[in-house]
């Protein structure tokens, strides 16, 4: 039997309900702050990962998918989306249009993880980037909105983790001093610290290693270094951020550790997850563009959300969107019977209604079918209702049966959906 690859899953109904359910609100609320959609290839130049992502992250340097093309062009399937969303509006020129260029996404992911509870090699990731303003009123409308999708997806609890990682001008002092400080403390470190301390220091202060977080408490804040322009940024954020009513608690440890990573950082964590309950990551890459190849600024922020993750807490508390959806389920009585059920049956879904009908089977065999679906009601279709037009309609849910006709069937179920 061949099964599906580890890393990966099925989706299947009726939880895949919830997931169409996440997409569709994501989609309303986005689209409500004049995002757009944009699908780019799941499949780009390695090089492209490598400088948008950087090659000293654990993504590029151990967990993409690369291969080899027959020409010997290095592929890999993404591994996140920003980098290939700045690539696509650098090559399709995005900067001459008018306006923000605000831009969402959906869809599959993938990364060589360790599988672990919520984690898959092919994951799917909701994300969005406004590109061409560094305005700190952009960043805390983005902020907002995602706070909206994940709230109105039915996600309670969120919390949103802030902070600034600085940028070109004052950071490089940030990382003196973090670099002085990491000579003496991080002989006493877990490796990957001890590595990071000379490649990336910036790293040292997102490891989850229990036994570092002593000395990660005690190395230098970020907040202490920043320039006038970014305290003035960050402060500019969260004053819009306090008037719009969002609660935040600011983390100086929050940093992403590319150098085009600027200002705004932020993370969204959920306590129902436990120690995996980051919901998303986002923040402000000023620099991204120029790394990619453009000859124009374009500085932009974005986030993307575990949609994995956010779809397995939004099941567990809200069971009910994993309810079947049939509103009718027909039984009709013999050949006849099923030919003009094939006709109301369409009439009804033209109409809107979500509706079934048995093909074949006897009638006691149907309608416990058509209870073990969930279907709300159930219609008997035979002789003597065909006749007299005259159906008997039953509530599934309350046992009530009534008799209706065929513009009372259509009045009921007409503009469910
Ligand atoms: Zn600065
Ligand atoms: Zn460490």
């Amino acid at each position: 039997m061949i099964r599906a690859i580890k890393g990966t899953r099925d989706i299947l109904p009726p939880a895949s309900a919830v997931w169409n359910h996440v997409e569709r609100v994501a989609r309303r609320v986005m689209e409500s702050y004049a995002y757009q959609e944009i699908r780019t290839p799941i499949f780009e130049e390695t090089d492209l990962f490598a400088r948008g992502v950087g090659e000293d992250t654990d993504i590029v340097s151990k967990e993409m998918y690369s291969w080899e093309d027959r020409d010997g062009t290095r592929l890999t399937l993404r591994p996140e989306n920003t980098a290939g969303v700045i690539r696509s509006y650098i090559e399709h020129r995005l900067d001459q249009r008018p306006g923000l260029q605000k831009l969402y996404y959906m869809g599959p992911m993938f990364r060589r993880e360790r599988p672990q509870k919520g984690r898959y090699r092919q994951f799917s990731q909701i994300g969005a980037e406004v590109i061409g303003s560094e305005s700190p009123a952009v960043d805390a409308e983005l902020i907002e909105m995602v706070m909206e999708v994940l709230s109105q997806a039915g996600l309670e609890g969120a919390r949103l983790i802030l902070n600034s990682v600085g940028c070109k001008e004052c950071r490089p002092k940030f990382l003196a001093a973090l670099r002085e400080q990491l000579k003496d403390v991080a002989a006493g470190m877990c490796n990957d610290c001890q590595r990071r301390a000379g490649t990336n220091p910036l790293r040292v202060l997102d490891c989850k290693a229990p036994e570092d977080q002593p000395a990660i408490e005690k190395l230098p804040s970020i907040l202490d270094y920043l320039c006038e322009t970014c305290r003035t940024h960050f402060a500019s954020v969260r004053s819009h951020l306090d008037e719009r009513g969002i609660g935040y608690e600011v983390r100086p440890r929050l940093v992403r550790g590319l150098d085009y990573y600027t200002r705004t950082t932020f993370e969204v964590v959920h306590g129902a997850l436990g120690a995996q309950n980051s919901v998303l990551g986002g923040g402000r890459y000023d620099g991204l563009a120029e790394a990619l190849g453009s000859k124009v600024p374009a500085p932009g922020i974005g986030f993307s959300i575990g949609e994995d993750r956010l779809v397995m807490t939004v099941e567990e508390t809200h069971p009910g969107l994993m309810k079947g959806s049939i509103d009718l389920f027909i039984a009709p009585m013999g050949e006849a019977a099923l030919r003009h059920s094939t006709l109301l049956a369409r009439e009804l879904r033209r109409g809107g209604a979500v509706v079934e009908l048995a093909f074949e089977g006897k009638l006691k065999r149907v309608l416990e079918t058509a209870n073990k679906t969930g279907a709300r009601y159930t219609l008997i279709v035979g002789d003597n209702e065909m006749e007299s037009g005259a159906y008997a309609l039953k509530n599934m849910a309350t046992g009530e049966q009534e008799t209706v006709t065929r513009e009372q069937l259509a009045e009921r179920f007409y503009g469910k959906h």
